[in-house]
């Protein structure tokens, strides 16, 4: 008999089983909607012209392969965290290390939580990204939803969310998104953030916030990281795990960083030199390509200038995306009410589609979602729309 003969079948991975599933398809109308990752008007891939533009510069530069330290490089840290919480954030009282993207933030500010903050729960917005649950659970965290979406409305359930805030036991930790929250697309507005941080404050909660899509809900980084600032300001103790994935289109690269807002200089060190300890059993330090390239592009005046217009441009285009689908549908014919898929914002349209819908949709036009009704609005381009609106009326009439 051998060793591993009991090893039973991992259950597969929601979303990238999907994507397996969309790549053996021999259907030559097949759409992939599913994947978080923007394709262009032509349906591909699109490495920014600035992060190529930094690769050159890095070439020219016959930039080493060395380790970097545990924390990370810092020059690349510091950039990413004055992209996330401004140029005047307090960076001198801000612990930061660098991460394996924004999954890796997340798992690393867990593992952190975990070790300094025993056994407190962590609420996630019910719904959440997927990974979600499986990261904090992972890391020895109790991990409890938060009301979050009325899918009735197809809106912000609001007062759910801040009723589940304002009764969960003191010091929890309330995971947020920072913005374009996946997969509902909903987020709250600024009023309702200064809510929901005056309930965290009274009830001594922390915030944890995950941004995965700061430049892609309005097309500018500066707008999209208001309700993280906003957070710093009221005084909230705040993480955040960054994700450089989609924003600066470096998916593979696994670029991104996790830091904790502290009250001192003191604490900082203290909170970096355990942040370090739990890396370093881990996997030592982290790779540093996409960091490199993030360093370089945010180092650079015109060259961050050119990426401003090249997020934009991305967001731009999923916001035309969304509007032509829902024009589309009305087209086609289809008589529901699509505003909400207008008003989301960021990669996702969360149309409200069930589970049977998504099935037929995949089993008969070959179109390959997610079965909780999320559309990648990024795979949809002019080539793909028509045909993916007829499909979705059909379904849905
Ligand atoms: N957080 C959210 C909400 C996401 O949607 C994603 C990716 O889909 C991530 C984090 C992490 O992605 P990555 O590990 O590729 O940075």
């Amino acid at each position: 008999a051998s060793l591993w003969q009991d090893v039973p079948q991992g259950p597969p991975d929601a979303i990238l089983g999907i994507a397996q599933a969309f790549r053996a398809c021999e259907d030559p109308k097949k759409v992939n909607v599913c994947v978080g990752a923007y394709r262009t008007s032509e349906g591909n891939p699109w490495v920014l012209p600035s992060v190529r533009k930094a690769e050159g510069i890095m070439l020219e530069n016959n930039e080493i392969k060395e380790y970097l330290p545990i924390e990370g490089d810092a020059a690349f840290v510091e950039k990413a965290l004055q992209f996330a919480y401004g140029k005047n954030a307090p960076l001198d009282r801000i612990a930061g290390v660098q991460t394996l993207s924004g999954t890796g933030a997340c798992r690393i500010g867990g593992a952190f939580l975990n070790a300094f903050l025993p056994g407190r729960t962590i609420y996630i917005p019910d719904p959440s990204w997927g990974n979600h649950k499986k990261i904090f659970e992972a890391c020895g965290l109790t991990v409890q939803t938060y009301r979050y979406y009325e899918r009735s409305q197809n809106g912000l359930d609001f007062e759910g969310m801040l009723e589940d805030i304002q009764t969960a036991p003191k010091g929890s930790i309330m995971l947020l998104h920072a913005c374009a929250h996946n997969p509902t697309g909903c987020d709250p507005t600024p009023a309702q953030w200064q809510q929901i941080y005056q309930s965290i404050l009274e009830r001594d909660h922390v915030a944890f916030f995950d941004s995965a899509y700061q430049g892609f809900a309005s097309g500018d980084s500066e707008q999209d990281a208001g309700a993280l600032r906003a957070a710093v300001d009221a005084g909230l103790p705040v993480l955040l795990a960054q994700s450089f994935a989609k924003n600066f289109g470096l998916y593979g690269e696994r670029c991104g960083t996790l830091s904790v807002v502290c009250g001192t200089a003191a604490q900082k060190d203290l909170v970096m030199s355990q942040l370090k300890c739990i890396i370093r059993p881990m996997y030592s330090s982290p790779p540093r390509h996409g960091s490199s390239i993030v360093k370089t592009v945010l180092s650079d005046e015109p060259l961050t200038e050119q990426y401003y217009e090249e997020c934009a441009s991305m967001a731009n285009r999923i916001v035309d995306m969304r509007t032509k689908l829902v024009e589309k549908l009305h087209e086609v014919g289809s008589t529901h009410d699509w505003s909400h898929v207008t008003q989301q914002i960021g990669m996702f349209a969360f149309t409200g589609m069930s589970s049977d819908m998504c099935d037929q949709l995949t089993e008969e036009y070959s179109i390959f979602l997610t079965r909780d009704g999320r559309i990648s609005i990024a795979g949809l381009n002019d080539n793909n729309l028509e045909y993916v609106a007829k499909a979705v009326h059909a379904v849905t009439d």
